[in-house]
């Protein structure tokens, strides 16, 4: 079936998945502006997964929900570039950014209890995102929903496609989510903390479902994350933001052997890792950023232990590190162990 959004003039299949440029993310508030994102920018390759990273407040999940069109404008101002496929959907009319949405790129989020809703069965939510992109009737759709729903590996789906959110627990609801998403063939998953809310052991199955539908599949995603090992886990390339700004990028096995940024260097050393002997973990002094009175010069200056009189007023340039690795530090040269 031809995707809807194949038929906009700018569609190329030939372009990257997805294009992001200088994306920037304001919100207006009578307490001032609030910088979110601060000139975002990255390709998606088909079947990667690309992983963003930071602590709270550092703009990943805002960069993401203004890929996909969902940040509330006004209060939000979102300016820059997005493109899917070679389709811009920064100012572009809301039914070209709706045919984009869910069938181009899907999105789940960490609380998926919430994200659904409590009054209809999982079946039909299901079956309903089946019936909007292919217009099958419900009995079909149906079908489709529960095959989905033992794609994503729920025991006895057939039955349990009559139960509403509240009847699953946190694990199984992110596989509804997950079904849900699917249902709509999307060929990038941004997923927001997919398994922040989850312990560990369902953590570990969520990833491998999402590994093994990417390999059926060819689907690429974007993982947001606060979290190190998954991102180790799962990762081809990743980029790590601070106060809405991705501060270092690079393929995973790059960042891991020479992080080049003392904010990812920081965030590594206060991970605890199997392989390393350390008896104690060093956490990050200071807190992020307030985004509406970000500091002059590199907005990681202040929790910086080597920062110098220039990190106080330039704004570092992202540099080259090496092939597809990249540093926004006045120092990295120094710096890199
Ligand atoms: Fe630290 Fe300066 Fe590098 Fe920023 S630019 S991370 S303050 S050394």
């Amino acid at each position: 079936m031809k995707r809807e959004y194949a038929r906009h003039p700018e569609y190329d299949p030939g372009a990257p998945l997805l294009g992001v440029e200088n994306l920037r993310v304001r919100f207006a508030t009578h307490q001032g502006d609030f910088n979110a994102v601060n000139g975002v920018g990255y390709t998606l390759l088909p079947g990667e997964t690309f992983g963003i990273l930071g602590e709270s407040g550092s703009g990943k999940s805002v960069s993401q929900e203004a890929v996909i069109g969902i940040v509330r404008c006004p209060p939000g101002h979102v300016s820059g570039s997005v493109r899917f496929r070679g389709i811009e959907l920064i100012g572009a009319p809301e039914p070209v950014r709706r045919s984009v949405r869910g069938q181009g790129i899907a999105m789940i989020f960490q609380d998926a209890v919430t994200s659904l809703n409590p009054g209809l069965t999982v079946g039909y939510q299901i079956a309903e995102m089946y019936r909007v992109r292919t217009g099958s009737d419900r009995r079909s759709a149906l079908r489709r929903a529960v095959e989905l729903m033992d794609r994503v590996r729920i025991p006895s789906a057939r039955e349990r496609a009559g139960n509403y959110p509240h009847q699953f627990s946190g694990g199984m609801s992110q596989r509804v989510m997950i079904a849900t998403a699917l249902a709509q063939d999307p060929a990038v998953l941004i997923a927001d903390e997919p398994t922040t809310a989850l312990d560990v052991t369902v953590q570990g199955q969520i990833l491998a479902l999402l590994r093994e539908l990417q390999s059926e599949t060819g689907l690429s995603l974007v993982l947001i994350t606060h979290d190190l090992g998954v991102i180790a886990e799962i990762a081809d390339r990743v980029a790590v933001m601070y106060a809405g700004r991705i501060v270092e990028s690079a393929p995973v096995r790059s960042i891991f052997r020479t992080p080049s940024h003392p904010y990812t260097a920081a965030l590594m050393n206060s991970m605890p890792r199997l392989d390393a002997h350390c008896s104690r973990l060093t956490a990050i002094g200071g807190s992020p950023p307030v985004l509406s009175r970000i500091p002059a010069g590199c907005a990681f200056h202040p929790r910086c232990a080597h920062a110098g009189e220039r990190c106080r007023t330039n704004t570092p340039r992202r540099r080259r590190v090496e092939e597809d690795h990249f540093s926004a530090c006045h120092y990295w040269e120094q710096l890199s162990p």
